[in-house]
């Protein structure tokens, strides 16, 4: 059965592009008779605050997403990525590394060879030069991603579990068949495909979204202060841009409540429809 799912960082408050993302992701769900689970990725605890997580929810049901409970919030267990580094270092593929971000820029890292033990303050690693820099979107077609980094962190020196490998192990472990997102993470995704075949599992399917850009300004983000969208658009305009922006026809919806305007946009989800390049707004 389609398993989909929602992966806001909890770092702001839902603005344009993440319920952009969130759409995406839901109708494809819907439209394909399955289900679109919400996990919360705060594992960078100095960028995530509990009071943007609630209010993500919040805003989300105000939205009209209905997603199955319970939700998972990664900060509140940890094993299952401390279990995946375990099976890497083992496998030979994960190593303890010791560089600063400083010295990796400027001389190639060694440390896989030194088997140095694990202790607070270092990173571990896993060499991913072997990774494959191309992959099938199932919307864009084949993308190639012409620059992979040598090594990817898995943990980072200050003991946080990174977005990579937290990512792979909650999909795997949630089910998930297909991953819609923002394009802004294609380049993750050949690192991810990677990760799954280490970890002995067949990758999802990948869907990438078109970003939603400011004019002249470059991508919105919670870092550069988009807007709340609710603190903009009451739900039913919300849900209505964000379908017009996704190429969507929405004639007959006006006047629909948010919870009855997501099954009947899935029905008629147009995959086709959705812009091949970056989507800009005043
Ligand atoms: N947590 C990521 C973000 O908010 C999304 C991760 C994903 O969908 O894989 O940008």
């Amino acid at each position: 059965m389609y398993c989909g799912r929602f992966a806001p960082t909890p770092s702001g408050r839902l603005h344009l592009g993440s319920l952009l993302s969130a759409a995406g992701a839901y109708l494809r769900a819907l439209q394909a008779g399955g289900r679109c689970l919400l996990r919360l990725e705060d594992l960078d605890r100095p960028r995530c605050k509990a009071e943007y997580a609630g209010s993500i929810i919040a805003d989300l049901k105000t939205l009209g997403f209905a997603f199955p409970e319970p939700v998972l919030i990664q900060s509140t267990d940890l094993d299952p990525y401390a279990q995946a580094v375990e099976t890497l270092i083992h496998s030979g593929q994960a190593f303890v590394c010791a560089c600063s971000r400083r010295a990796i820029r400027e001389h190639p890292c060694t440390c896989r060879e030194l088997h140095l033990p694990y202790k607070r303050g270092r990173a571990i690693r896993l060499q991913c030069s072997a990774a494959l820099r191309d992959f099938t979107d199932e919307r864009l077609g084949r993308i190639h991603v012409p620059l992979i980094p040598d090594s990817l962190i898995l943990k980072r020196s200050d003991g946080i579990y990174s977005y990579n490998l937290a990512c792979v192990v909650d999909d795997l472990r949630q089910g998930v068949t297909e991953v819609v997102r923002g394009s802004d993470l294609i380049a993750s995704t050949p690192l991810q495909i990677y990760l799954y075949e280490l970890l002995g599992a067949k990758a999802p399917r990948f869907l990438h979204l078109p970003l939603i850009t400011a004019r002249g300004g470059g991508k919105l983000s919670k870092q550069n202060h988009a807007a709340p969208i609710l603190s903009r658009y009451q739900p039913s305009e919300a849900i209505l841009l964000v379908l017009k922006l996704l190429g969507q026809d929405t004639r007959g919806l006006e006047g629909v409540t948010p919870a009855e305007i997501w099954p009947q946009a899935a029905q008629r989800f147009d995959l086709n429809a959705i812009a091949r390049h970056d989507i800009e707004i005043d």
